[in-house]
Parts: structure tokens; C-alpha cells; sequence
């Protein structure tokens, strides 16, 4: 479905720039849609905004399902409103584009976050081809740093692939856990943990005190298996309870201090640098990929050369040759 309709780009750029969230909705909506002439406008706007922000911090949280995520979230966002500070939340659920229902939102989530003016709250939209869920999210974190978000929160389920994909663009990776499982390390895939810089075991309140304390000396003893990272930063277990705001304070300064860290020893900018790169080359791929299998002479030859795979009247190199002789 096409969105557009006489959109005065410049127009939209300024009222993004000036705090206009309605403004900055629909650009994104723009960014999200799978219409050409949509993503045509959609580029415009991006290209309006001539350089990336750099004084912000952004901030992957991951947790499975009912760890606390939105709840903690909303009580580091009230903190963060309460100091002065411009939030925006982007929340990547990869149940939406599976199933239609969602793990995000099926229910309301942070209420008392989405009512205030200085919290942005956006899901993103999972996109029919591929990368197209970094991509989209990437192209909403430049604009929200554009419109004056200093703190952008990617928020994902702790279930899938994108995990992975969230790591590579920001500057600093949450784990929430709960304690009380057993079993502490599993659920959770290795490769979460690792890329992890803080660990906080939620739900810390009640009778759960003491297990979250348990499983806190369980992470940070797995911690200690894991090999040194780039940054130089020694990853950090806390235990927190959000429905109490206790710990969430303390989890804040712990990010603070790694930004801290990592812009002293200059990792931060250089992951950045590396980020941008990959980005850069993740764009051209994915718009050369889209272009290419949208022509119609590459849809109808590679329908065709199926055919005679299925068939076995050709070979596959001869068909990729075939194929790619498109290009
Ligand atoms: P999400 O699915 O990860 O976003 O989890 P929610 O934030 O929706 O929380 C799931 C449930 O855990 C809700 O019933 C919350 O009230 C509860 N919850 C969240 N944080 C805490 C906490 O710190 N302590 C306790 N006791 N319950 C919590």
C-alpha cells in the first residue's frame, strides 16, 4: 500500500528536527513501507539529514518473554524523563510478521512511558526481504537522533536471530534474566550472553532476594569463561527489581560509566566507525539484491530455469550462470 501524497519533504524534515512526533511517525512509516515510491521519499528524507548524531547513547535490551523488559524499561525511562532526558524505545518483535499476533503487543506496555511527551514508543515493522528489520531500524535510530532523542532503547525478544543483528547497532547490550529457573544459563543462547555488557537479574524483590543474589554469582562466574572484549569493558552482573525501581538506578550509572570507558579509550567512536561500514555495505546489498530479483526479466528467466532444475534438464551453475548474465 502506498503512503505518501504530496509530502513536502522539507517540510517534514524541519517539523522531525523541531520535536514534531507525528511527523517523525510518519517518516518512519515511510522508511518501513515495501512501495517504491514510498522508499523513494523515504531516501529523500534520510538524505536531508547530512550527518550522524553523536551524542547519544544507544542501548539493546533482550530478555525472553515476561522476564520484565517493558516494565523495566518503564521504570528506567521515568527515571531518565525525571532527569531531563529525551527517550526513544524501538521495539523488533519477530513473531509480528510470522503469525500476525505479536509477543510485544499483545498487551499495552509502558503506559505511563507512552503519555509522556519526551518518550518516543515505536514498534518496527519486520520487513518482507531480507535485512530489511536492521535496515529499517538502523534508518528510525538516525532519525530519532535527528529529532533530538538522546537515548535510543532497542528492545528485542531474546528468542530469535535479530538479537545478533541489534548488537551491531548499538553502543551498549542489556541481558534481563530472572532468577529462580534452576537451570540459569540455559534458555538463553551462548552467543547472547557474550555479547552482553551488563547482566541484571529482574525481579529482584520479596522472597526472590535471595535467589537473584544466587544467580548474580552464577553469571558472574559464566562471565569469567568468556574471552576479553574489544572494548576493554568487563561485562557486569546487577540484580534490579522494576516494579520497585530498585537497582534501576544503579544500572543506569553502570552505562553511563561504560560510555565513560569506551569514548576514553576510544572504542566507542571506533565501533561506530566499524558499525557505519557495515551499514554502508548493507545497503548497497540489500538494494542491489531488491533490484535485481524485481526485474521481471530475472523473475520470468528464474522461473523458468527452475523448471529445469526441477527437471534435471540443466545444472546449477549453468542456471546461476544464466541468471546472473542479468546483472
Ligand atoms: P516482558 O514480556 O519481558 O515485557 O515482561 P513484562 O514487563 O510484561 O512483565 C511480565 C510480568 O512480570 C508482569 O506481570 C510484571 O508485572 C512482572 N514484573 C516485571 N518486573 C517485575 C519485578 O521487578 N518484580 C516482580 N515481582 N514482578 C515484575
Amino acid at each position: 500500500m502506498e503512503i505518501k501524497r504530496n509530502i513536502n519533504v522539507k517540510e517534514l524534515c524541519d517539523k522531525i528536527i523541531n520535536g514534531n512526533v507525528n511527523a517523525l511517525s510518519r517518516a518512519i512509516t515511510l522508511i518501513e513501507s515495501n512501495n517504491y515510491s514510498d522508499r523513494a521519499i523515504a531516501n529523500k528524507i534520510l538524505l536531508n539529514f547530512k550527518k550522524s548524531v553523536n551524542n547519544s547513547i544507544r542501548i539493546g535490551i533482550t530478555g525472553v518473554p515476561g522476564v520484565g523488559k517493558s516494565t523495566f524499561i518503564e521504570a528506567l525511562g521515568n527515571n531518565l524523563i525525571k532527569i531531563g532526558k529525551k527517550i526513544a524505545i524501538l521495539t523488533i518483535d519477530p513473531s509480528s510478521s510470522i503469525s500476525k499476533g505479536s509477543i510485544l503487543g499483545d498487551k499495552t506496555r509502558m503506559t505511563s512511558l507512552s503519555r509522556s511527551e519526551n518518550a518516543f514508543i515505536r514498534p518496527t515493522a519486520t520487513s518482507n526481504f531480507q535485512g530489511g528489520v536492521a535496515r529499517n531500524t538502523k534508518e528510525t535510530i538516525f532519525l530519532c537522533e535527528n529529532a533530538g532523542y538522546e537515548i535510543i532503547i532497542i528492545e528485542t525478544v531474546g528468542v530469535g536471530q535479530n538479537e545478533i543483528s541489534v548488537s551491531e547497532m548499538v553502543d551498549f547490550f542489556l541481558l534481563l534474566k530472572i532468577s529462580g529457573a534452576g537451570d540459569q544459563l540455559q534458555g538463553i543462547k551462548r552467543g547472547i550472553i557474550e555479547m552482553s555488557d551488563l547482566i541484571a537479574i529482574n525481579k529482584s524483590d520479596g522472597e526472590n532476594i535471595n535467589n537473584a543474589l544466587i544467580s548474580k554469582n552464577e553469571f558472574e562466574m559464566a562471565l569469567k569463561l568468556f574471552p576479553r572484549k574489544k572494548s576493554n569493558w568487563t561485562p557486569k552482573v546487577l540484580t534490579c527489581s522494576s516494579i520497585n525501581n530498585n537497582g534501576i538506578d544503579e544500572i543506569w550509572n553502570t552505562i553511563k560509566n561504560y560510555v565513560k570507558i569506551t569514548k576514553k579509550n576510544n572504542f566507542f567512536y571506533r565501533n561506530r566507525i566499524e558499525q557505519n561500514k557495515k551499514w554502508l555495505i548493507q545497503i548497497i546489498d540489500s538494494s542491489l539484491r531488491k533490484s535485481f530479483y524485481e526485474k521481471i526479466k530475472v523473475k520470468n528467466k528464474l522461473e523458468k530455469l527452475i523448471k529445469k532444475i526441477e527437471s534435471n534438464k540443466i545444472s546449477i551453475f549453468e542456471a546461476s550462470q544464466n541468471i546472473l548474465s542479468e546483472i
